[in-house]
């Protein structure tokens, strides 16, 4: 653990390792710890308690334990929870974004927009916990009344991914605590400070000893499948890969759990011949470089009409190629590493599968650097049907460009796979931007945007992308039940 400045040693040693079970942290049982790496040069940073099974089922009986009270906590008590642990978690951002910079790679600039993103999660449920609404109304035939209430579903499991260590346990912990429900949080193990950072936060803030349980283990799948088919666990919130998302749906249906499934995403990104070009770029680079590449949202393939496509990869490989690519905590770095060298060679063979078809790379196309898992920035021109790199989730700088004639082509091309997470358009023609949302099976469409996330809209896929939605007036419906009341009033 050597090479850390004395301010990032001071915000490593201030997180806490060890498992939050019932409001107290502890070892795992085995007294077995887990490395946590900087992927900017491979060195072990932190160490956290790796839980085994019996660890994993005392979270989960914590969680069942404090569910009835939580449940009747009054509504204004749980937003106000919310309400100081966003405030909590702004308070220390530069803090947290350091953190998370040291674990994950990101630049600085991106954990600190991860931070602000994560925590306005906290804040709008907050606002959300106070307005759950039944209703009441007079059956079509008269003679009873008809009364829905809603309540909290129960004790859920959150499963969290690497690529956003806080924002993607923030949109599940949000909601949950807002409705009522106890939880278990089991965040990436590549990428677990982050998460255990936030419950400490909302420790502080007040959240009462069991609501929130964090399990960190390196037996993922041993630990997590018994909790899946536990009877008492009722709601199972995933965001990760869809092969593994596919496997928790199959071990959710032996209690028929609720299930919520954020997966892998395959966007692509339209580039009409009346766009805005300059606006279409930008859009790009933020479609394309947010989190370097490692985002279900990242635009994945870009389907550029053949009258602007030239000048589109032209420019886009001029913006890609003017980037600063290093480790996130340096001054003026954009991009960073990728988060492992699994990660970072899957990349690269879909660069060189593309150019052994015939693509060209106008920008980048190789590994950067001795230590640490650099990739340039990338832009393959000519990317021909057929290239791996159009159907599968890159998840790296890399931007492939191929062309279409007809919106019906551009449609096709868009919709040409099994995934349906988000779509980019760009036209200056409303028609044609309505007429092509309609037609894109995704649950998402930025128009003349490279981002839609936002607290306040309901995030979530079709298809392989999965089911369920995060964020909007729609997030806190994934953790409560409707109760209906018939009532007889002759
Ligand atoms: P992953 O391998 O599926 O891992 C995600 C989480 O699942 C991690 O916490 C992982 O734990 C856990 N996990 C792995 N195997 C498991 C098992 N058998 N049982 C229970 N949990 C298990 O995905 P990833 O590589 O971390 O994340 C990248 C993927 O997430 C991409 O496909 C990306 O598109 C997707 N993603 C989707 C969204 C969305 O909202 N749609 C957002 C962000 C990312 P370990 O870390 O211990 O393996």
């Amino acid at each position: 653990m050597t090479g850390l400045s004395e301010r990032e040693r001071a915000v490593l040693d201030a997180v806490p390792t060890g498992l939050l079970i019932g409001g107290t942290w502890r070892d795992a049982a085995s007294g077995r710890r887990l490395d946590v790496e900087d992927p900017a040069t491979g060195q072990v940073i932190a160490t956290v308690a790796d839980a085994d099974v019996q660890d994993g089922d005392a979270a989960l009986t914590a969680a069942v334990e404090a569910q009835a009270g939580w449940a009747a906590t009054p509504p204004r008590e749980r937003a106000e929870i919310l309400r100081r642990s966003f405030e909590a978690v702004m308070d220390r951002q530069e803090d947290l974004a350091l953190l998370m910079t040291l674990e994950m790679g990101k630049s600085l600039a991106e954990s600190r927009g991860e931070i602000a993103y994560g925590a306005e999660f906290l804040r709008w449920f907050s606002e959300e916990a106070v307005r759950v609404h039944g209703r009441y109304s007079v059956a079509p035939a008269g003679g009873s009344r008809l009364l829905t209430m809603k309540q909290p579903v129960g004790p859920c499991l959150l499963i969290t991914p690497w690529n956003f260590p806080l924002a993607m346990g923030t949109r599940k912990i949000g909601p949950a605590v807002a409705a009522g429900c106890t939880m278990v949080v089991k965040p990436a193990s590549a990428t677990p400070l982050s998460m255990l950072a936030l419950a400490d936060v909302m420790q502080e803030a007040g959240l009462p000893p069991g609501v929130l349980n964090v399990v960190t283990t390196s037996s993922t799948g041993a630990v997590m499948e018994p909790l899946i088919r536990d009877a008492r666990l009722r709601k199972l919130s995933f965001t990760g890969s869809t092969e593994v998302g596919r496997r928790l749906v199959e071990q959710s249906a032996d209690q028929l759990l609720r299930v919520s499934m954020e997966l892998g995403g395959n966007a692509p990104f339209l580039v009409f011949a009346d766009a805005d070009l300059d606006a279409a770029v930008d859009g790009a680079m933020l479609a394309k470089m947010r989190n370097i590449g490692e985002a279900c949202t990242a635009a994945n393939r870009f389907h550029v009409h053949a009258d602007v496509a030239e000048e589109f990869s032209r420019r886009l490989a001029e913006r890609m190629a003017a980037l600063t690519v290093g480790r996130g905590t340096d001054d003026g770095v954009q991009v960073g590493p990728l988060v492992d060298e699994r990660q970072r060679s899957t990349v690269d063979e879909l660069v060189r599968d593309a150019v052994a078809r015939g693509a060209t790379v106008l920008t980048g196309g190789e590994r950067v650097g001795d230590a640490g898992y650099f990739y340039a920035p990338t832009v393959l021109g000519d990317v021909p049907a057929g290239a791996r790199i159009l159907a599968e989730e890159v998840f790296g700088p890399v931007a492939p460009v191929t062309t279409f004639r007809t919106d019906d082509e551009a449609v096709a091309a868009a919709n040409d796979t099994p995934y349906g997470l988000v779509a980019y358009v760009f036209t200056r023609d409303l028609d044609r931007a309505l007429r092509v949302a309609e037609r894109l099976q995704t649950g998402m469409v930025g128009l003349n945007t490279g981002v839609v996330s936002n607290p306040a809209a309901p995030f979530g896929g079709v298809k392989a992308s999965g089911f369920g939605r995060e964020g909007g007036f729609e997030g806190i419906e994934e953790y409560l039940e409707t109760k209906y009341v018939g009532i007889s009033l002759p």
